[in-house]
């Protein structure tokens, strides 16, 4: 297996100078090299074939012992050097000072095809950045993030990628409940992948440690080598570059708002400077629709990642961004300004997306009205979310309000409910739609094909990964191929795989992993 290294983030930026493995703070520096951990029986259990292609390797070296051992961090890939990245964060509001890759390694960089990788190990072992844990990762969530991101990639949304997932062959202690019952799981090491894995926290750190050398190193080469359109100098440049960034995370949010995609722990460490969706730990799918929901657990009280709340706390964490580069721009205003352009800009691309939704190409002065009595409405009876978007294709202009609702009704988890003020409100709502489509030139035909571009057929599903975990735990691995080769085209009518255009089942309401996910993984 021969790589293209380039190596840029390890070359360009200060390294840690203590060589030791061992927990600490690190000052001065943007990471600390690291030797992954050797594992005691490592299995690839499946490789993304896009991801592949990406990086230049054939379909036969990924089944050869050199991939084996590289991607599970038992080899050192030739003349490479490994390291875990410096980088701090808040967490749920609060400023948590160093945190870092406590079980994550980067391997190297790979340039193909143009593109720029960095290839990173989750749950290789220990790092100056573990704090109290281990740096391993367990089966279940590393399913959940291999399935996920390449499944958000396939749906258009901005992600890491993921290369690999692997068994370590290690037993690894969770307590998944926090509740004082652990227990030994499987171990794996996911591969991923992405152009960089520099985080809003990547410039807290050296920001709250009041090191503006490292800041503006850091600054100055994420600019250089992933925002090469931004030509303009001094204070200007850091400013143009939070306007990019700033750009890309509501276009993310916005994706995410379209799918009804909850990422669960909108940390500032778990936010990409490159506005990429990272760290799938207890993200979750809407099934009913429900702006109130988050499926962490951990989060359960005050529900601060709630998936109403997404797009605010994208502000808030912008907010932080903003703290961070302060130091190199010297002045608080434009930073506002550009913080105060966010909420604007969002409800308008927010609007745009939600017209995609309901199939208008023209944009209307009521069309606000009916989005936001459409959120409401829908929220009067549990309705699932991709099954009602996706049927709503399916009416045409001149259907009765009864022809309409019939058609979308397979949505609603409970049709006794369908009754009273509730079944008014969704006639309401209906005319006001039918009228509204009356008003576009599109033909139904055409506004169906449109729509399916939009509204998803298939979407990771709470209880899907959860079915593949149950099964992977068992040894059996083939519903993680499934699933897989059913993501890669979300968009599409399959109908070999049309079992997984259904409802959220009953067992799996109130199940540890579909609806209740910790941050423990
Ligand atoms: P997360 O909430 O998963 O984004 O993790 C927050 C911080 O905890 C990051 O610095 C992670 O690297 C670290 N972390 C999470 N799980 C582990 C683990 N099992 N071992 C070491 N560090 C961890
Ligand atoms: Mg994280």
């Amino acid at each position: 297996m021969k790589l293209q290294i380039n190596n840029t983030f390890s070359k360009e930026l200060p390294a840690d100078k203590n060589l030791e493995n061992s927990r600490r703070q690190v000052t001065d520096a943007c990471f600390s090299y690291v030797t992954p951990k050797k594992t005691e029986n490592p299995e690839v259990l499946h490789v993304s074939d896009e991801m592949l292609n990406e990086l230049g390797i054939s379909k036969e070296e990924s089944s050869s012992s050199d991939f084996l051992h590289v991607f599970t961090g038992n080899t050192v890939y030739q003349d490479t050097h490994p390291y875990a990245m410096c980088y701090g964060g808040h967490q749920f509001g609060n400023w948590a000072g160093q945190l870092g890759d406590g079980r994550a390694i980067n391997l190297f960089e790979v340039n193909y095809n143009n593109k720029q990788w960095a290839v990173q190990l989750k749950g290789a072992g220990e790092t100056p950045y573990s704090r109290s844990a281990d740096g391993l990762a367990v089966l279940r969530s590393s399913i959940r993030e291999y399935l996920c991101s390449e499944a958000m990639h396939h749906l258009g949304i901005p992600t890491t990628r993921a290369l690999s997932l692997s068994l370590s062959g290690d037993k690894v202690l969770r307590d998944v409940l926090y509740n004082g019952n652990p227990a030994y799981e499987k171990g794996a090491i996911v591969c991923r992948t992405a152009p960089n894995f520099i985080r809003f926290g990547s410039f807290e750190i050296h920001s709250a440690r009041k090191n503006n050398d490292i800041l503006k190193q850091l600054a100055d080469y994420t600019i250089s080598q992933f925002y090469p359109e931004i030509k303009s100098s001094g204070k200007d440049k850091y400013l143009d570059f939070f306007i990019e960034v700033r750009n890309r995370t509501i276009d993310m949010i916005i994706h995410w708002q379209r799918v009804g995609f909850v990422h669960g722990v909108m940390n500032t460490d778990n936010m990409s400077i490159m506005g990429l969706t990272i760290d799938y730990g207890p993200y979750g799918w809407l099934e009913g629709y429900d702006l109130s929901w988050t499926p962490n657990t951990t989060d359960a009280q005050h529900r601060r990642y709630r998936y109403g709340n997404q797009s605010y706390i994208g502000l808030w964490n912008l907010f932080q961004l903003a703290n961070a580069l302060y130091p190199l721009v010297e002045e608080v205003d434009p930073l506002q300004k550009l913080l105060e352009e966010y909420n604007p800009i969002y409800e308008e691309k927010y609007l745009d997306m939600m017209r995609g939704k309901l199939g208008l190409k023209s944009a209307q002065l009521n069309d606000k009205e009916i989005i936001g009595k459409l959120e409401e409405t829908l929220q009067l009876i549990e309705t699932d979310m991709t099954i009602f978007f996706r049927s709503l294709g399916q009416i045409n202009k001149t259907d009765s309000n009864s022809d309409a609702i019939g058609k979308i009704k397979e949505a609603f988890y409970s049709e006794i409910e369908y009754k009273g003020e509730t079944k008014q409100h969704w006639e309401d709502w209906f005319k006001l739609y039918i009228e509204r489509l009356q008003k576009e030139t599109l033909s139904d035909t055409e506004r169906l094909t449109y729509m399916n571009t939009i509204n998803p057929k298939y979407v990771l599903r709470n209880y899907m990964a959860q079915l593949a975990i149950d099964k992977a735990d068992k040894g059996e691995y083939e519903l993680i191929n499934e699933l897989y080769t059913l993501l890669k085209k979300p968009y599409d009518e399959q109908p070999v795989f049309q079992k997984w255009f259904a409802k959220r089942p009953e067992w799996a309401r109130n199940k540890v992993g579909c609806s209740m996910l910790s941050c423990s993984s």
